[in-house]
């Protein structure tokens, strides 16, 4: 099993299938992913359930990332690393085969709460871990919650509406500054920096499809 490198990013990453999506919130709808399911044959092959996303996930074990040089890992681009409670120790397991690689780990998972109790216990006080609870317009009034209970957030809004937080705000050099060539691999004062909680603001950078889809959603689920 070889984790794809992700030029976008800068970082190798493993992936999972979209039955992994268990804390969907009314704005996976524009998920950029659900739409390349929809179009392309590729993604299907390796997102949709039982495709390759779900059959490297199932292969990863300890000694994979103990073997790794030290570097920075993205875990996942598409699906969930905390779809079940099970994966919060098994996760750990990884991370703690490899001290030298950096598990980089936006999640979903913070809104279940066992789940949520269990990163806190098992992998948020790790020095080779970045946990990001991945927030949208529909949990943004959760985040000052999530500063308190030692997250960082990463944080996008269709419209780029600033994050309401009384937290830090830093705002993602890529995504801002695209097409200056910034990837996550030399990132300093974004997901990577270690220290207290900050919301990373990430600009969004889907399609006007994708915005359009999270708009409704939101709305829907709004009213
Ligand atoms: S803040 Fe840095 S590491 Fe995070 S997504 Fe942006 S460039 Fe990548």
């Amino acid at each position: 099993m070889v984790a794809r490198f992700v030029e976008a990013l800068g970082v190798r990453a493993v992936d999972r299938g979209a039955g992994s999506c268990t804390h969907r919130t009314a704005g996976c709808a524009g998920c950029y992913v659900r739409r390349q399911l929809r179009q392309y044959h590729d993604t299907r092959a390796c997102f949709a359930a039982g495709g390759k996303d779900d059959r490297e996930w199932s292969d990863l074990s300890p000694s994979y990332f103990a073997g790794l040089t030290p570097q920075r890992f993205r875990l996942c681009t598409r699906g969930e690393p905390f779809s079940t409670l099970s994966d919060v120790g098994r996760i750990a397991s990884w991370t703690e085969a490899a001290p030298g690689v950096i598990f980089w780990i936006p999640t979903r998972g913070w809104r279940d709460p066992q789940i949520k109790a269990a990163v806190e216990r098992e992998l948020l006080p790790r020095r080779n871990v970045r946990i990001l609870a991945s927030v949208d317009r529909e949990t943004a009034g959760e985040t000052d919650r999530l500063l308190a209970s030692g997250w960082s957030v990463m944080y996008f809004d269709p419209d780029n509406r600033k994050p309401e937080t009384t937290g830090r705000v830093v705002k993602c050099r890529k995504t801002w500054n695209h097409g200056a060539g910034i990837t996550c691999a030399t990132c300093r004062g974004g997901c990577f920096a270690s220290g207290s909680p900050r919301v990373v603001w990430l600009r969004f950078h889907g399609s006007h499809g994708d915005a359009e889809a999270i708009r409704r959603a939101a709305d829907r689920a709004a009213s």
